[in-house]
């Protein structure tokens, strides 16, 4: 907390004490600020799709014999908000339990490749939709001290967007390997890409790239928090390199052993 510059010993004790104080202060407002951000997004997200249940609902209470044809689609409309407000309090659920302290981890011997494998196969449906290839590539077998259920969404978020932000006809392709240490993972994509004054936002809770690119692909914004959450409680590191119009590559790292 003191001035790197001068030397402790050119300090009395209460200015080296004020110093500390102020230091802490200046952090836990930084803190207070993120926090009151964060709550400020998280009823402006959960209050959208409400806004638009109620203009639905009383544009239909107002009108006298409605068409049956129309009643079903503004029904649809209402039922789609209703997904959308469950997909952002389940993933709003997820983060809340993946920023409590790494304590929770329920770490268990997983074996990696059965788990990604897993994952793969519960998103061929709908890379199969748009015929986009998603391959799985293991360099060795892998297994590891890990949360399987954190993982597990940790890299269905990326995988799925993966899948989400590519073009038709594209690829995804998934890779495995492993070293004394740690394993990799690497998710790359022949996507829409991210722009680069993005990248460094991208893990931000409701951070979505410029409205425009992605506001027809829903998301909540919240997926690649709730990834980098579960990959740093691991002591783990995930990186992203990306050209726009050309693709996305994650790359995840996490240690075999489970280090308390
Ligand atoms: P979302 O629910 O919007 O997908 P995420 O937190 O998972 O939220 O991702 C944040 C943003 O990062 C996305 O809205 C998208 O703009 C961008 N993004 C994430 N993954 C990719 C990818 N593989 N290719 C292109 N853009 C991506």
């Amino acid at each position: 907390y003191l001035d790197e510059n001068i030397s402790v010993a050119d300090y009395t004790e209460t200015e080296l004490i004020s110093q500390a104080f102020n230091k802490m202060l200046g952090r836990i407002k930084v803190l207070d600020d993120s926090r009151q951000e964060f709550v400020s997004n998280v009823s402006h997200e959960l209050k959208t799709p409400i806004t638009s249940m109620k203009v639905l609902a009383d544009s239909l209470l107002m009108q006298e014999d409605v068409p049956v044809e129309l009643y079903k689609e503004f029904m649809t409309d209402i039922a789609e908000e209703i997904d959308r407000e469950s997909k952002i309090i389940n993933d709003l659920l997820s983060l809340v339990r993946m920023d409590k302290s790494s304590a929770n981890l329920n770490i268990n011997l997983v074996n990696i490749n059965e788990m990604l494998e897993l994952i793969l196969k519960r998103l061929r449906p709908i890379a199969a939709n748009r015929n986009i290839e998603l391959v799985f590539e293991s360099f060795r077998p892998v297994t590891a001290e890990v949360d399987e259920v954190k993982l597990t969404l940790a890299f269905s978020n990326l995988v799925e967007n993966a899948i989400k932000y590519n073009k038709d006809d594209g690829w995804v392709h998934v890779s495995l390997n492993s070293d004394h240490k740690y394993f990799f993972v690497e998710v790359a994509d022949s996507g829409i890409g991210i722009p680069e004054e993005s990248l460094e936002h991208i893990f931000e809770r409701f951070y979505r790239v410029d409205k425009s690119h992605s506001t027809e692909i829903s998301g909540t914004g919240l997926g690649l928090a709730i990834t980098r959450s579960a990959i740093l409680m691991h002591r783990g590191a995930v990186k992203v390199y990306s050209k726009e119009n050309e693709g996305t590559t994650f790359t995840v790292r996490v240690p075999l052993n489970y280090i308390t």
